[in-house]
């Protein structure tokens, strides 16, 4: 597919703060139309989460990683930054609710409350059905969405089920988490009913049914080029996918600057003095904020409380190196029950090539957590008991291995406060006065609405 040439149009200068995704995405499309581009990380790499490290002869990402395939243009774009080095991932997965197992399936599955809680669930739903556009939902929580849009049945149930991701119940989050919460569809009856239920168009945007033989299923109306459900870079770990960016984007003709931060930003009429590092300078034409709303405020003096509207979650990470044999056929699999610590655990190297020497394998498992918490404070003791319920979900086979490493994260997933839109307003006004400065959305989670998104941004400036 090809990728927009660039044109022959007077050159401007974009100051694009923030080099991961959001930030990486502007940089492309800007260089595409033809500007020029500087980029200032503070990190010494570009990429943020999107980064992998290395432990002996493995490479790990933190945590479970996928370019999914959700619309033609957004993967192509993500292919060409990264010179088409991928390999297609089409992940094997199941869900974990109430001790049953469904394949196939990356949410809770519903029916596993019982044919009672279910027929509940079912009628408020039906009874729902009119309302099921969730637009004009800024200043809202999660839990007004989705009663909003499965009735109050369903939405209660499947806030019990999301809270060991989010850690706090889901009515203080805003409703601007949908997307990356599981909970996009609803697992609420069998695949033969489902399959009946979403020829209504109604029903199938709310229902969810497996589709292990066609991975495309929720997706073909908008992603019909690239047959797999997900792409991984094809060395590197997740990180491959940074270095390679971040290379593509030289080539293009960017100036990246590491280990860099913007201190002031004076705005003329047309232009804008760009101070970073305390005494450099640079003047732009326009600047892209993909480094979050309470930076850019302290930047430019705006007093808000950004930051306390931002859920952010600490996230333990155990990953053990076993032999190949022990591995099972999963990529991943999400446990939604609280009996448990895992959240979600994968197999890296069922999907990524040449993160693992010859005959090993890796088990990730991440455990969304809080700082005061035991498992916290003394990850190590719960070792032993983090494989066992590896073993017991079904992903690895075996002894614990001897070789493991532990990561605490201090800040994992981010999710948006019911506040955050209110809290963002004065910083918002100000940028309205400017002139080509975006303050890019910092709630959109997964990497494709972030391209997506970006991409869409930067096309209206060209
Ligand atoms: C464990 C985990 C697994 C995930 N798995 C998937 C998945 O499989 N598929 C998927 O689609 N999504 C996944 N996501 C979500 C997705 O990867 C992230 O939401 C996304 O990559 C975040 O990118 P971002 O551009 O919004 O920026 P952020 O990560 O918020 O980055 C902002 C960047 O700006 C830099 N920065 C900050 N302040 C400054 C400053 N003052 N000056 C300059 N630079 C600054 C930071 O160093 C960082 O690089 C996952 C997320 C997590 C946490």
């Amino acid at each position: 597919m090809n990728i927009k040439q660039g044109s022959n149009k007077r050159k401007k200068h974009w100051v694009v703060a923030g080099g991961s995704l959001g930030g990486i995405t502007a940089a492309y499309n800007l260089l595409i139309s033809n500007n020029d581009v500087t980029l200032i990380e503070s990190a010494p790499v570009i990429g943020g989460v999107n980064n992998s490290i290395c432990w002996g002869d493995f490479t790990l990402d933190f945590g479970c990683h996928l370019f999914g395939n959700e619309d033609d243009t957004t993967t192509a774009l993500l292919m060409d930054l990264m010179d088409n080095q991928v390999v297609p991932v089409d992940p094997i997965i199941a869900s974990i609710t109430n001790g049953i197992k469904t394949e196939h399936i990356e949410y809770p599955d519903l029916t596993s409350f019982g044919s009672r809680q279910v027929s509940l669930a079912l009628y408020d739903l039906i009874e729902n059905i009119n309302s099921d556009n969730y637009e004009g939902m800024a200043g809202r929580s999660m839990i007004e969405l989705l009663s909003h849009r499965y009735g109050v049945t369903t939405a209660n149930i499947i806030s019990d089920t999301l809270k060991k991701l989010t850690q706090t119940d889901v009515s203080n989050l805003s409703a601007d988490c949908f997307e990356a919460l599981p909970c996009r569809r609803v697992k609420i009856v069998n695949d033969e009913s489902a399959k009946l239920l979403k020829a209504l168009p109604v029903f199938d945007d709310l229902i969810l049914r497996s589709s292990p033989d066609e991975p495309m299923f929720h997706y073909g109306k908008t992603a019909n080029i690239f047959p797999s459900r997900a792409y991984y870079p094809l060395t590197g770990g997740m990180g491959g996918f940074s270095l390679r960016a971040h290379s593509k984007l030289e080539k293009m003709g960017a100036k990246i600057r590491l280990k860099s931060k913007i201190n002031n930003i004076e705005c003329k009429s047309d232009t804008f003095n760009i101070t970073f590092n305390d005494t450099e300078k640079q003047i732009a034409d326009g600047l892209i904020w993909a480094a979050g709303g309470e930076t850019l405020s302290k930047v430019v003096n705006i007093k808000n409380n950004l930051d306390a509207q931002i859920h952010k979650i600490p996230l333990i990470l155990y990953y053990f190196d076993m032999n190949s044999t022990q591995a099972s056929k999963y990529s991943y699999i999400h446990d939604f029950d609280d009996t448990h610590f895992i959240y979600r655990a994968s197999i890296p190297s069922n999907y990524a090539p040449n993160v693992c020497p010859e005959g090993r394998s890796y088990l990730c498992c991440e455990i969304p957590t809080n700082t005061d918490s035991d498992i916290w404070n003394s990850p190590e003791k719960y070792e032993q008991l983090i494989w066992d319920e590896a073993l017991s979900i079904g992903i690895v086979t075996g002894i614990k291995p001897l070789n493991s490493l532990i990561k605490n994260v201090p800040v994992s997933y981010k999710f948006p406060k019911v506040n955050l839109y209110e809290e963002l307003q004065p910083i918002i006004s100000w940028i309205k006065q400017q002139k080509n400065i975006f303050l890019l959305d910092q709630t959109i989670f997964a990497k494709s609405s972030i391209v997506r998104y970006v991409s869409d941004i930067c096309s209206e400036l060209s």
